[in-house]
């Protein structure tokens, strides 16, 4: 099961401009895999290849603004990107909280992080996974946006792959690179040396 429940345009403001994005939900399985796609379009034609971010929902990051990680960053980035582009996607995924462990297991995760562990230890030691996400709703909602070839905002060879494995082709892996804080040195530090990020 999966549908395309509704859509409608979704006036933000973006840097003190005011910019239309069409926005699609779409519901996949049971309920509480729900994800939102914004789609930025200017001058696109029938050949224009979508820039694409597929962002992790986080909290803590996106709506708090939180130092510990770099999503609200990435956001940011991402939008200006899409708002910059001929044709411009971001597909939000809030069931990606946390790396798919959820919001309780990330902020346990990150008491272990404060007793010295680093993010993938930190996992461990609570017993949950590394990385629990899993990348076919955002294939299928491009497929359904009808775009199988994109360029991707990412730093993450994984979510490559794992876009490739549903029937995506990645033309192009543009680099998302953030300003490190003083409290996500080290998380970026280690989706470099033990996520092989390209950072
Ligand atoms: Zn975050």
């Amino acid at each position: 099961m999966f549908r395309d429940i509704a859509r409608t345009t979704l006036p933000v403001e973006f840097e003190g401009q005011e910019v239309h994005l069409e926005a699609h939900a779409y519901e996949d399985d049971t309920p509480s895999f729900q994800a939102m796609a914004l789609v930025h379009r200017s001058r696109a034609n029938n050949n224009t290849v979508p820039i694409v971010r597929v962002h992790s929902g986080c909290v803590t990051g996106d709506i708090f603004h939180s130092l510990r990680c770099d999503c609200y960053a990435q956001l940011q980035l991402a939008l200006a990107t899409i708002i910059a582009a001929k044709l411009g996607i971001i597909i939000y995924l809030p069931h990606h909280e946390g790396r798919g462990i959820g919001l309780v297991n990330k902020i346990k995760a990150y008491a272990e992080q404060d007793r010295g562990l680093d993010t993938v230890d930190a996992n461990i030691s609570i017993g949950a996974p590394i990385d629990a996400r899993d990348y076919e709703l955002p294939a299928k909602i491009l497929k359904d946006l009808g775009y199988i070839k994109i360029e991707l905002m990412t730093n993450n060879p994984l979510k490559i792959k794992a876009l490739s494995n549903h029937g995506i082709e990645i033309i192009k892996q543009c680099q998302s690179l953030t300003e490190p804080s003083e409290y996500n040195r080290r998380y970026l530090e280690t989706k470099r040396e033990r996520m092989a990020h390209k950072l």
